[in-house]
């Protein structure tokens, strides 16, 4: 799994890691992100925004810990990794909360975009895969795969490999 899915491996590590720092236990926190975290993920297959997820976790339990609201960890956790399944594993697709997001984005996202992004009111969207807002004013679904293949710090081979080409217009719903 860490070859195939390093952040999968990493978001429930770094949420464990998390409640020691929050139950106090900052000596256990770093011995745990040294040896579960650090040593295992430090020939992974990396992307910006996994090192940065890393880098912002030593950060923490460093002592910077005014930065830590466990309960909007919990959330964005959770949110992150079913972001994650929604991506790379879309036949486990079967949430409450997936269906309602699919149904918001309906109309607004394509087909082919709609695996990587949500509608989340208005003109804002969510990355689904470096789970990050962005504002998409005009042609949401052009500018959702300009972000994938110039911006977004997630990206992988894998997942650009099932975008469409630029300036391609993204598959209608078939
Ligand atoms: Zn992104």
């Amino acid at each position: 799994m860490l070859r195939a899915h390093p952040e999968l491996f990493v978001l429930p590590r770094r949420q464990h890691c998390l409640e020691l720092l929050g139950e106090g236990e900052g000596e256990q926190a770093q011995q745990y992100f040294n040896d579960m975290i650090f040593a295992p993920t430090r020939d992974a297959r990396r992307t910006r925004y996994l090192d940065d997820l890393l880098g912002q976790l030593q950060g923490m339990i460093a002592g910077n810990k005014a930065q830590l609201n466990l309960l909007e960890e919990r959330h964005s956790t959770c949110r992150s990794i079913q972001d994650y399944l929604r991506v790379y594993f879309p036949a486990f697709d079967r949430g409450d909360e997936v269906r309602a997001s699919k149904e918001r984005s309906k109309g607004r996202l394509h087909w082919t975009t709609a695996a990587f992004g949500e509608l989340i009111g208005g003109d804002r969207f969510r990355c689904l895969v470096c789970h990050k807002p962005l504002t998409l004013r005009n042609e949401p679904n052009n500018r959702m795969v300009s972000h994938l293949h110039d911006e977004c710090p997630n990206i992988t081979p894998g997942i650009r490999s099932r975008l469409p080409r630029r300036n391609r217009p993204p598959r209608l719903n078939p």
